[in-house]
């Protein structure tokens, strides 16, 4: 089995939940005793979240590539970035290591593709809904990428910022969760990117009627199946 380093803390919240998925489908796969090789560099996202905040997306790139150094030193086959937002950094931190990075944005893309569907919703950070280092990549793999209006991509990144990087899961954002997806649906979504790691921890398949991809999942998968092959 190879060895999964992961690049975690941004939040701690989903990271978790990487931790427990990679687990349970290295379990899945091999049975028994069985449990996943992996590596964990887990930062301070009081850190990470000043510098997006301040725009110093340089520092926060540095400070990642370090991380991915140390965790390919410590025997990392493939390293993740454990957060969607980060990846506006990728290419900072794919250079300064040997081993592949497992792009998540390039995860969700092939998901969407195979699951026939041209238009997809994108929510997370507003980073990730209002720039381009993301929806690029969807859009390179032919996909249509449709992002919540103003008031509900404040909404949207104001949820995962004070509530769900801090474990708070309430059943009102819950339920405002929905009323923004039904809103893109809409507009013509044919399913949604849950494009911010934490956000699967607030809604799942259950609560919408167009199919989720949820990205922490998908991203694990994804390294269960590189370990794996
Ligand atoms: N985990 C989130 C994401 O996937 C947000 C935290 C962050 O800003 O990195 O984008």
């Amino acid at each position: 089995m190879r060895c999964i380093g992961l690049i975690g803390g941004m939040s701690w919240e989903s990271s978790a939940l990487y931790y427990r998925l990679l687990n349970e489908g290295v379990k899945q796969r091999l049975g028994g005793l069985h449990s996943a090789r992996c590596v964990l560099a887990s930062v301070d996202f009081a850190e990470i979240e000043a510098m997006q905040s301040a725009g110093r997306w340089d520092a926060a790139g540095d400070l990642l590539a370090g991380q991915a150094r140390g965790l390919e030193a410590a025997g990392a086959d493939a390293v993740l970035i454990c957060t969607n937002t980060m990846h506006k950094v990728a290419d900072t931190v794919a250079a300064a290591i040997g081993v592949p990075l497992l792009h998540l944005a390039d995860v969700a893309a092939d998901a969407v593709v195979a699951s026939g569907l041209g238009t997809v919703a994108l929510l997370g950070t507003r980073f990730t809904m209002e720039e381009s280092f993301y929806a690029d990549r969807l859009v390179a793999r032919g996909l249509t990428v449709l992002t919540p209006d103003a008031a509900d991509r404040a909404l949207v990144d104001r949820v995962i910022y004070t509530e769900l990087v801090v474990g708070r899961v309430e059943d009102a954002s819950r339920a405002a969760f929905v009323e923004v997806i039904g809103r893109l649906a809409a507009r013509g979504a044919e399913g949604v990117i849950l494009g911010c790691t934490e956000i699967e921890l607030l809604v799942g398949p259950g609560d919408v009627d167009l199919p989720v991809f949820a990205t922490t999942r998908l991203h694990a998968q994804a390294a269960v199946d590189f370990a794996l092959s």
